[in-house]
């Protein structure tokens, strides 16, 4: 993975993605909508959005959250044929999207590893990462967070296409804060080789400084 977090990523074009399922466990879960926008330029230039059919009831908990229903998903593709058509989607560009690393491309590359043997081979950009890094300050930085941070309208939310539209407009201020970083931003203790952040960690001979995306990145190095 790509270190794209200590200075602007100067990203010619790119994808923003997200995903709705059938709840939070990507080991567990299945996907039921994948959404997706092109961005070229300063612009959405495409947009892709697709429900999935994921073969069994959706749990009423999950539907609450998006209004995605069983009767909504009955004639959607099944999870091969979406992932197929999302692939051809992005082609080879850079993926943005917020909590990827730890939510939506581990339900992706659990569902590609069984079908194609193989996990997504795009790099990817989480705008998590970038709150984190550039707004440290913030108690909470969820999409609906940082959404109200900037003032940008969060009607919709919670339907793919609509979260990635959102996360455009974050994505554009988060750009802004890597431009001008604040003194508590460029004190983060960030790790060299994906940008995540450090995190200090016990271990047999003690503690010790390790990335937060293990184990992505397995970067470590001893506490001073
Ligand atoms: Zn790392």
């Amino acid at each position: 993975m790509k270190n794209f977090y200590d200075c602007v990523p100067e990203l010619s074009g790119f994808v923003i993605f997200d995903l709705e399922t059938t709840g939070l466990s990507p080991q567990e879960d299945s996907i039921i909508e994948i959404s997706a926008v092109k961005v070229r330029g300063n612009g959405i230039t495409e947009e892709f959005s697709t429900f999935v059919n994921p073969g069994f009831h959706i749990p009423e908990i999950a539907s609450s959250v998006s209004g995605i229903t069983d009767e909504m998903v009955k004639d959607a593709p099944g999870i091969e044929q979406a992932l197929s058509d999302f692939t051809v989607f992005i082609s080879d560009d850079v993926l943005v999207g917020h909590n990827i690393i730890n939510f939506d491309l581990k339900f992706i590359n659990k569902e590609m590893t069984a079908l194609w043997g193989k996990a997504l081979p795009n790099d990817y950009l989480d705008t998590l990462i970038m709150a984190r890094r550039y707004l440290p300050e913030l108690q909470s930085r969820s999409l609906e967070s940082l959404s109200g941070h900037y003032g940008i309208s969060y009607a919709g939310a919670h339907r793919a296409l609509c979260d990635c539209k959102i996360n455009y407009e974050v994505y554009k201020h988060l750009i802004e804060e890597m431009r001008h970083p604040s003194q508590a931003a460029l004190a983060v203790v960030s790790c060299p080789e994906c940008g995540n952040l450090l995190k200090k960690r016990e271990g047999k001979f003690g503690t010790f400084w390790g990335c937060r995306s293990y184990p992505e990145c397995k970067y470590t190095r001893n506490s001073v």
